[in-house]
């Protein structure tokens, strides 16, 4: 018999909410995880969106703070920070703990950047036992004093990786050493690249290992199809394969933020519902993308990967890599999005002459290789050489960031 979330000692409260959600049995990182919580230990967990790692962080700490509950809204102290790198990401961690906290008094609350301070210190002076964050506003809040760490019994810092990749180790550390010396601390990524193992054994004490779905077998439910293509015929092989070939919901990913722009707008003149995410948009407008997207109201999402990481984005049917990413893990993250829960989905990757030596590392990473798709009408000439785009005129190539890019160095992704 597997393990039943009954046996993971979560209480009626906790059991009743996954109840609601339709959970059946606990995924393979809960099962690893919860105990580890509830044992206050400090734990370092490699695992990817998808997982269910949020609820195995989230219904520990929910036990261990309904253990010794404070009277109901009045006085409370934050208790559990879950320190997490994007505001879609922060607003979806916050869902979940509202929703398995249904049953009890806990409260949460989650604040990020490019939103008004004031609503967001009127609720934190009302009292909340879970704090969410985003590292720049919290520290923002820290410093004038509308937010009191002083009570923390468990720091989360989710998607570490990505919060490195974002430039916040300095805020990272910040943050570990204003919250109390002893405190339990749980660090989750995707990836583990030297300087998450770093920061992992520079703040953890003695920590407990979880890993779980090695990378490779994301890509197991997912009929991968290759396509060698010319760069300047990505677009027309696109709208070939959206005419004739994939149907659906689809989430379309690129490299820069340039690159999501160009292709939103030639789908959308093409007819296409089509909605998009990257780092230069506001917040409003990345949710109400997002939500377009969930709701049906487009059925193609492009983005880049920063801006998509983390997002639970259910119900694809396809994916396409309109640029290889020259990560191999990143490739492997972008298609597990599709095939989830059994179900086959479809990766379609255009594959110019400069991104050839990608594919290698990520067949390799995976074990196996991508089927080539010969059969389409823009096939790349095998002996073609990486192309070079230069500028007449110009000396040096012109930038192609937006300048709300080039204002925001930070915000690369
Ligand atoms: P996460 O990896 O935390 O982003 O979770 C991915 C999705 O899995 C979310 O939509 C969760 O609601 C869902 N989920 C989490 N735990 C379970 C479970 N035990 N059974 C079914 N779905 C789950």
């Amino acid at each position: 018999m597997s393990i039943q979330f009954k046996d993971l000692q979560l209480n009626k409260p906790l059991l009743k909410a996954i109840a609601d959600k339709n959970y059946e049995t606990p995924t393979p990182i809960q099962v690893k995880t919860i105990p580890l919580v509830l044992d206050k230990k400090d734990v370092i967990a490699s695992a990817q969106t998808g997982t269910g790692k949020t609820a195995a962080y989230a219904l520990p700490i929910l036990q261990l703070l309904y253990d010794k509950q404070d009277a109901p809204k009045k006085g409370k102290k934050i208790r559990a920070l879950i320190v997490s790198p994007t505001r879609e990401l922060a607003l979806q961690i916050s869902a979940s703990f509202n929703s398995y906290s249904t049953y009890t008094n806990l409260r949460t609350t989650v604040v990020y950047g490019g939103t008004s301070i004031d609503q967001q210190s009127d609720v934190l002076n009302k009292g909340v036992d879970i704090l969410i964050a985003t590292p720049g506003r919290l520290l923002d809040l820290y410093k004038q004093e509308i937010v009191d760490l002083r009570n923390i019994e468990t720091l989360v810092l989710d998607e570490a990786d990505l919060m490195l990749d974002m430039g916040f180790i300095e805020d990272v550390f910040k943050i570990v050493r204003i919250c109390p010396d002893k405190k339990q601390i749980l660090l989750f990524s995707a990836t583990m690249p030297d300087k998450v193992v770093f920061l992992a054994n520079t703040i953890l004490n003695n920590p407990e290992k979880v890993s779980v779905s090695p990378v490779s077998s994301a890509a197991k439910n997912v009929n991968q199809l290759l396509y060698y293509v010319p760069k300047t015929k990505k677009i027309e092989l696109c709208l070939h394969l959206l005419r004739n070939t994939i149907k659906g919901n689809i989430l379309i990913f690129r490299r820069t933020k340039f690159g999501v722009d160009k292709l939103e707008k030639t789908l959308f003149n093409n007819g296409y519902k089509v909605a998009s995410i990257h780092g230069d948009k506001t917040q409003n407008i990345r949710e109400e993308a997002l939500n377009k997207f969930k709701m049906n109201e487009v059925n193609i999402l492009i983005a880049t990967d920063v801006a998509a990481r983390g997002l639970d984005i259910k119900n694809l049917d396809a994916v396409i890599n309109f640029d290889i990413p020259n990560v191999a893990e990143t490739y492997v993250h972008r298609i597990g999005r599709t095939g989830r829960a059994n179900e086959v989905g479809t990766s379609y990757s255009f594959c110019s002459a400069d991104e050839r030596t990608y594919i290698a590392p990520i067949q390799k990473l995976m074990g196996k290789n991508i089927a080539v798709e010969e059969e389409h009408p823009y096939p790349l000439d095998p002996k073609a050489k990486p192309e070079v785009h230069k500028k007449a005129g110009s000396l040096h190539k012109k930038s192609r960031k937006s300048d709300a890019s080039k204002k925001n160095k930070k915000r690369w992704y």
